[in-house]
Parts: structure tokens; sequence; C-alpha cells
């Protein structure tokens, strides 16, 4: 397993971490300042600094992208909507291009309109035929401008409004069906990655007592990130009450070794949402700790 006590070299920052903060183009350079070499930015984000902005941006800094957040939210109950989600999702397909991004994170949906409080059914089968059919569509695309999909399964508490994939074993049994030869886009690094994988994030995945044999069946090619943060106890809010690498339960350093054991070398990539504390604090000092605790505690 690399050693991160010296140094944050694999230190990758999911811009979400900041975002009350810092617009995007101020987290890069304060980022690059701090030696920090990848980012993985939202869509919102680069919509509001402009995309050829942070492209520019990004060539002149050399920050890498560890993924780009995000595709997905595929079911929906009118061909229309369905069409719009497709569309939707080609978009981001070709902007993770433009900004050289090592996949496209897919946060996949729940049951349609169930995010704005209102479901329109409660047939969670259909929403995941729909993701399924959905990310079918996509992966065509992406395969064609050579950008990697990256399924990645939330924690059941986000079944209904965000994710219907929950497990890294759902997320492999989509990935064996859609991408059966694994074979496919060759990452920023030049390391061949399937077509089609997962984002692993230790918040959602902690607690399955399968993690350890999926990740080995996972195997490097479909490990396209790797997220980190810590699971609070008692956690306040079921979305912005994540904790910093060391505050929490979750045996962050064992999940590592596992997912290194397989020949993952990429970003750990910091991802924390934090109305209540990270949000609120100097955006500089978040920064900081991230390092820190990257170095202690991942
Ligand atoms: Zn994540």
């Amino acid at each position: 397993m690399r050693d991160f006590s010296t140094g944050h070299r694999w230190l990758s920052i999911n811009t979400a971490t900041v975002r009350a903060q810092w617009p995007l183009d101020r987290i890069v350079s304060e980022c690059a300042a701090r030696g920090i070499r990848a980012i993985s930015p939202w869509r919102d984000q680069v919509a509001a600094a402009g995309l050829d902005k942070i492209a520019a941006l990004l060539r002149d800094t050399g920050i890498e992208l560890s993924g780009y957040c995000r595709g997905g939210m595929f079911p929906a109950t009118t061909a229309a909507d369905r069409a719009a989600a497709l569309d939707d999702n080609r978009r981001a397909v070709d902007e993770a291009k433009t900004l050289n991004a090592a996949c496209l994170v897919l946060v996949v949906g729940g049951l349609p309109g169930a995010l704005a409080g209102h479901a329109e059914h409660k047939d969670i089968a259909a929403a995941r035929n729909d993701v399924r059919d959905g990310i079918a569509a996509t992966l065509e695309h992406a395969r064609s401008v050579g950008m990697s999909l990256a399924i990645e399964p939330l924690h059941p508490m986000y079944a209904a409004d965000r994710a219907c994939v929950n497990t890294l074993e759902q997320a492999l049994d989509l990935c064996d069906a859609l991408d059966p030869s694994g074979a496919g886009a060759l990452g920023v690094e030049g390391r061949e990655r399937a077509a089609l994988g997962v984002a692993l994030d230790v918040y959602h995945v902690w607690w399955d007592p399968k993690l350890q044999a999926q990740i080995a069946r996972a195997g490097c090619e479909r490990l396209l990130a790797f997220h980190v943060c810590d699971w609070l106890t008692p956690t306040r809010d079921l979305l912005n009450d994540r904790g910093m690498m060391g505050d929490g339960v979750i045996d962050i350093p064992r999940i590592r070794s596992w997912v290194e054991a397989v020949g993952f070398d990429g970003y750990s990539e910091v991802e924390i949402f934090s109305a209540e504390n990270w949000w609120k604090r100097d955006g500089g000092e978040v920064l900081d700790t991230c390092i820190a605790r990257h170095r202690s505690a991942v």
C-alpha cells in the first residue's frame, strides 16, 4: 500500500468540499498553491465559471480531474423526460472530455420525482430498469469519445431519491451486463480503464459485509475513482453531515488497502458535504485539514 504519510501527491479535492466558500476558479488556484494535483468539479460550478475558462485554467496549472460530477438521474415516466435525461448525460460526457476527466461519475437516480418530494410511482424495479437502459445508451456515446463512466453506488438511505444502485455488487452486475469485456477507454495517465466501472465512495459502502470480496471482483480496470470522507455518529443530516477523515467510524486505511491490493493507484478524492461544520469554516483551513488528514487518516 502506498505511504501517504509523507506527502499528498495522490490527494484530490472534490470541489463540493469547499463549494460554499469559493467559486471554482478560486478553488483551482487555492489547490494549485498547496501542491494539490487533482480535483473533481461539479457541473454547476463549471457552468458558473465557464467551461472553456476552466479547461484553460486546468491546462495552465497542470491540475488533473480525478472525476467529473456528475451524470445519471436516468429514471423517468415519460418519453420526453427520458430523452431529456439522455441528452443531458451526453452533454456531461462531452464536458468531461473537454476537461480531460478520468471518468464521468454517475449518480443514477431513484424513483422519478422523489428528489423533488413527489415520487411518481413506487416501483423501484422499474427505476432500476430505467437506470440500466440509460447507462447503456450513454455508454455508447461515451465509448465513441473515449470517456469512462463510473457508477457510484450510494448508501441505501438514498435509494428513493438519488440512486437505486446501492451496493458495489449491484454496480458491478450492471458493469458486467453492459460492458462484459471490461475493455475500453484509455485513462488520462495512460492506464487501461474499463469503459464502464465504479466510483467507490467509502461513505456509501463501508458497512457492506461483501465489500472486500466485491473490490477483489472489480479489479483495477473497473475501479475508476476512490472517494473518502467519514461517517459521523450521530449523523445529523442524511446529505450534508459528512465528516472529515479521522473524525468518524470508517476504517479508511483498511478499505484503501483492499483497493490497492487489486492494483488501484489513482487519487484519493476527498468529498465532504458539511453544512454545519466544514462549509462554515475558512476554505484555506478546510484544504489544509484535508492535506493533514490525507496523510494521517487515509
Ligand atoms: Zn462520492
